[in-house]
């Protein structure tokens, strides 16, 4: 008899259904990595289902691409403890945030860069972060990244960069993510977030209140139904995309669109695209993981009743093309 692996937030939780309250196993089977999901019983894009359990407890699941895997390549558990700031407030706060934060000339030449002109800057909001930033007029400080006063920001001395504002389908700000200048190593983009601390009771973090999910970034030049949707990956890019070719783009930061899973599929219901394509990154190809995401992307759209087009001009697996908004470096 194999050992059962309980499928806790340690470990990243149960790939079928994505919980982690350590309900769902997983298991050593004659054919490889076995899935008990106790939520799931019938058919999950991206899996086998192998029927239900003796006594009917768990349903019994296998990947579909029929290889071990390395678990943890995708959808990290959304953190439900967060204060997360509803809709309107969010709105409110980031549109303060954009109109007291001027953008320094070092991140205005980095946007230009990527083709933006400094009216379309200036209509999407971009705006310089620091740790030394203040504001004069404070929004409110559950805002993920916001101080307790409302007018400091909860960022490292070293984080200073630009703020990407983030738009949700209806045109509302929904957050913003820090491009950081200069970065030694790790990641330079980072979601905003205030830590708790002997002022704050919990973290507040850049999770939706509707949907528990890291926002998508949504650039949407023509609301109408019927149109092609453009996919691509990270929070700048849709807009860099979307200014320059008049597309409707939207984007989910590491591509990981899996883990704002619920937020596009309302995206698509308002959206109901003609034709969804994605704008995959020159080097997507030879990443694994990145590939296997897009994979089972494309059987959920599938179920939705939407096909995934793959945009090709030849970026392939070599990182020296250009990506989809025809600038290469982050
Ligand atoms: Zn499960």
């Amino acid at each position: 008899m194999s050992k059962f692996i309980i499928l806790n937030k340690r470990n990243g939780g149960c790939p079928v259904c994505n919980s982690s309250d350590g309900r769902c196993r997983t298991t050593e089977d004659e054919r490889g990595e076995l899935i008990l999901c106790m939520d799931s019983h019938g058919d999950v894009p991206g899996f086998y289902y192998l029927g239900e359990s003796h006594g009917g407890l768990w349903g019994k699941y296998k990947f579909d691409d029929g290889k071990e895997r390395e678990r943890r390549e995708y959808e990290p558990t959304p953190e439900p403890q967060g204060v997360k700031l509803p809709a309107p407030e969010r709105d409110a706060a980031i549109r303060s945030i954009i109109q007291q934060l001027p953008l320094h000339d070092i991140d205005r030449d980095d946007i230009t860069r990527r083709k933006l002109t400094p009216q379309q800057m200036n209509d999407w909001g971009f705006y310089s972060l620091s740790k030394d930033s203040v504001l004069e007029t404070p929004v409110n400080p559950d805002l993920a990244g916001m101080a307790i006063d409302g007018r400091h920001f909860c960022i490292k001395p070293t984080d200073a960069g630009y703020g990407i504002p983030i738009k949700d389908i209806y045109g509302d700000y929904v957050g913003s993510q820090l491009r950081i200048r200069k970065v030694k190593d790790g990641n330079r983009y980072k979601w905003l977030k205030s830590r708790k601390n002997h002022r704050r009771e919990r973290d507040a973090v850049s999770h939706t209140a509707e949907f528990n999910e890291l926002p998508l970034q949504h650039a949407i030049v023509n609301p109408s139904q019927g149109l092609p949707l453009f996919l691509t990956e990270g929070m700048g890019k849709p807009v860099y995309t979307s200014f320059r070719f008049d597309l409707n783009v939207i984007g989910a930061s590491g591509g990981n669109f899996l883990s704002s899973i619920k937020t596009l599929k309302n995206s698509l219901d308002i959206l109901k695209p003609s034709v969804v394509i994605l704008g995959a990154d020159a080097g997507s190809r030879v990443n694994k993981n990145v590939l296997r995401n897009y994979r089972r992307l494309a059987l959920i759209l599938k179920e939705w009743g939407y096909d995934l087009l793959v945009a090709d001009w030849g970026q392939g697996s070599d990182k020296s093309k250009p990506d989809i908004d025809g600038y290469n470096t982050n």
